[in-house]
């Protein structure tokens, strides 16, 4: 078998979910599990994290796998439901729903549901995607309010700058000046809230949600900032090995257009492991400009044999050259870490001028993966 292997931590989770409780410990934990646990797998990752008071996903095919597959917490739909027939299969597997526009409040006016549902009531406080402006919350509220189909309500904004130098401090603002003199649960912090900023996450109503999403997985939110600084621990392993050794002399190069050109005798190993398989095609040496790759700059990190060195040249779709000059005992066979506990994700993203949660997200179909317990 091809030796590229995706090794998930559910230790790795609960350590994480245990860091959320510590920065937000007045807080119910909403468990960001959208896009099939950011990569990890959806009902893997649910396992690791049982003890969260809810998990929130985008589709409603992956609410009704966490119902069918035995949790009974809070499950909520972060877009809400698309149709009315959605909203009906979410009230009879009591998945809550995030409502954001006029449509989705005219569905629960007109259905007939089993039981009422729970209701996140979406503010837009500057992001501009989805949500109501702060002059038409009242209207929606009211609404949602008379609405027999409604059981509960949150109040619930996404902030657009968490993770910027600017902060939350103005979205926060208009937030509290919406929703001045209602009193309703809030859900506030994403990740980079939950860890940057406590006042979006204590001094809230009972029942009021905190929604982490990548550090559960052990990764940052903060561009600059490692995860390892908030003892996060990374819960994907990438792994794989060396499948040949090459040997160039000076002048010579390795791999697509040439990208990679030896300056003095090198050792370049083979790595099964490409963009097919979710590595950035756009890593290191392909990633900036003729003069940085000149110099040989941004090389990517990767670790073979337990040792720390650098990929080399383009990446292919299945394969990428790693330097192996300084590790001789390296060869056919030896341990790749691409990601993982020496590597950071965000790391490897920042190279190809990206984020963790995109390679995260990224892993192909074909990387089989492993589960840890
Ligand atoms: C994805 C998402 C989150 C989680 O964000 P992280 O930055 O991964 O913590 C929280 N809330 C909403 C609405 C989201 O879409």
């Amino acid at each position: 078998m091809r030796p590229i292997l995706a090794t998930i931590s559910l230790a790795a989770l609960r350590h994480n979910l245990a860091v959320v409780k510590k920065y937000a410990p007045s807080a119910k934990i909403m468990a960001v599990v959208k896009a099939n646990g950011y990569g990890h797998g959806l009902i893997d990752v649910a396992q690791g994290l049982n003890t969260a008071d809810g998990f929130a996903v985008l589709g409603l095919n992956e609410a009704i796998d966490l119902r069918e597959a035995g949790f009974e917490q809070t499950v909520l739909l972060l877009e809400g439901v698309f149709n009315a027939e959605e909203l009906s299969v979410a009230a009879s597997f009591a998945i809550d729903v995030v409502v954001h526009s006029v449509p989705q409040i005219e569905m629960l006016e007109r259905a007939h549901l089993a039981k009422p549902v729970c209701v996140h009531l979406k503010i837009n406080t500057g992001m501009n995607r989805l949500g109501f402006t702060p002059s038409d919350f009242l209207k929606a509220l009211s609404r949602l309010d008379a609405c027999k189909n409604v059981a509960t309500i949150t109040l619930m904004t996404h902030f657009a700058t968490a993770d910027e130098d600017v902060g939350i401090a103005s979205a926060l603002q208009t937030f509290q000046n919406t929703t001045h003199g209602v009193h309703y649960p809030v859900s506030l912090a994403n990740s980079a809230a939950i860890l940057r900023y406590p006042e979006s996450h204590t001094n809230i109503a009972n029942n009021s949600w905190v929604r982490p999403g990548i550090m559960l997985y052990g990764a940052s939110p903060i561009g600059g900032l490692p995860a390892a600084q908030f003892e996060l621990k990374p819960v994907m392993q990438l792994t794989s090995e060396i499948i040949s050794v090459q040997i160039l002399q000076a002048g010579e190069s390795v791999g697509y257009g040439n990208r990679f050109t030896a300056t003095k005798t090198t050792r370049v190993g083979i790595v099964a492991c490409g963009y097919a398989d979710g590595y950035p095609r756009h890593a290191g040496q392909d990633a900036f400009n003729v003069e940085s790759v000149a110099k040989n700059q941004y090389d990517t990190p990767i670790v073979v044999a337990n040792k720390m060195t650098r990929t080399l040249g383009r990446v292919s779709m299945d394969m990428l050259f790693c330097d192996l000059t300084e590790i001789p005992e390296a060869n056919i066979g030896a341990p790749v870490e691409l990601w993982g506990n020496h590597v950071s994700v965000d790391v490897v993203a920042e190279t190809a001028g990206t984020v963790g949660y995109e390679l995260l997200c990224a892993v192909s179909k074909r990387v089989p993966f492993k589960v840890i317990y």
